[in-house]
């Protein structure tokens, strides 16, 4: 049998520019894949078509040009693969996987207990039979069974999706598929081995895990890095170091970011160009480095004792 190359990716919503807290997950990513002589895959994720930024993709692949994370063949767009994504919705289908759900938002909003997840869905319309070619969302049933998995940074981690999630929608009601689904359909489709990004996607995973068991597709590991904050806790936003990455001092934003993933790297490196900088990275990447904390400080408090 062949070797088998990792292949990692990072999969960005283009919703606006590259910002700090986007550049630490390509870092990562790309840090991961490279240093274990993988390919690295960019896919953007524009499925979600109202939140789309026109030339925010454009820009965040420039950025990442500009801070020499260098991808191979050519990226993916979501938008032009909604055929695979029937497909795959059509599959479960006929499993009997799927049913459709009218709740309204408000309905769901007065009546749903609220989980790790968001409101945790109480099935009213599971057993309603109602029509999959009707108007509304199309959820997939979840059974009782728990989702267990180990994060490479994070640790061991487990989920009822019964009891914490509830039967989650592959299709909105707007008719735009879920993020949930093109995720684990791209992921597999592009043999994805190992999946690096934001904590804040940790409590997505035993979804995504569920979904590849139904389908049959291979499990990835997963690596999810801290994700950056601010002072008062909150993820980076507006603050300095949410605003677009400046293509004319990558060199110093890739120190800082491998400084946020405990890299440590040395002093003399900060002012060395990109790919020195990336240099020293990829000869010294651990993940296990990588503090296992959802979410870290930005910029981080200074010692000046
Ligand atoms: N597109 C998602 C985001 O920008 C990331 C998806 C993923 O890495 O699984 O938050």
């Amino acid at each position: 049998a062949d070797p088998v190359i990792p292949v990692g990716r990072f999969a960005p919503s283009p919703t606006g520019a590259l910002h700090f807290g986007s550049l630490l997950t390509a870092l990562a990513s790309w840090l991961d894949a490279r240093a274990g002589g993988g390919r690295w895959l960019v896919r953007i994720e524009d499925i979600d078509t109202p939140r789309v930024v026109p030339g925010a993709a454009d820009d965040i692949l420039r950025t990442l040009e500009a801070c020499g994370l260098y991808w191979d063949g050519t990226p993916v767009w979501q938008s032009q693969r909604l055929e695979l994504y029937a497909q795959v919705l059509e599959q479960l289908q006929q499993a009997g996987l799927l049913y459709l759900c009218r709740c309204s938002r408000s309905r769901l909003a007065a009546t749903a207990r609220r989980g790790p997840c968001g409101l945790i869905y109480p099935g009213y319309c599971r057993d309603a039979g109602l029509p999959l070619d009707q108007a509304g969302a199309l959820r997939l049933r979840t059974d009782a069974g728990e989702v267990h998995f180990t994060d490479r940074v994070q640790g061991k981690f487990k989920q009822s999706l019964h009891a914490e999630v509830g039967d989650f929608v592959l299709r909105r009601a707007d008719g735009l598929y879920a993020y949930q689904l093109v995720v684990v359909v791209d992921d597999a489709l592009q043999q994805v081995t190992d999946i690096v990004r934001g904590a804040d996607l940790l409590d997505s995973t035993p979804r995504q895990i569920y979904l590849q068991r139904l389908l049959g597709y291979p499990a990835p590991s997963y690596a999810h890095v801290p994700l950056a904050v601010d002072a008062k806790g909150d993820k980076l936003s507006k603050l300095t170091h949410a605003r677009a990455i400046d293509c004319t001092r990558a060199h110093l934003a890739l120190w800082d970011a491998l400084e946020f993933l405990g890299q440590q790297p040395p002093d003399p490196l900060r002012g060395a160009d990109v790919s020195s900088v990336l240099d020293w990275a990829r000869q010294h990447w651990a993940m296990s480095q990588v503090p296992s904390v959802l979410h870290r400080q930005w910029p981080t408090p200074v010692d000046t004792a």
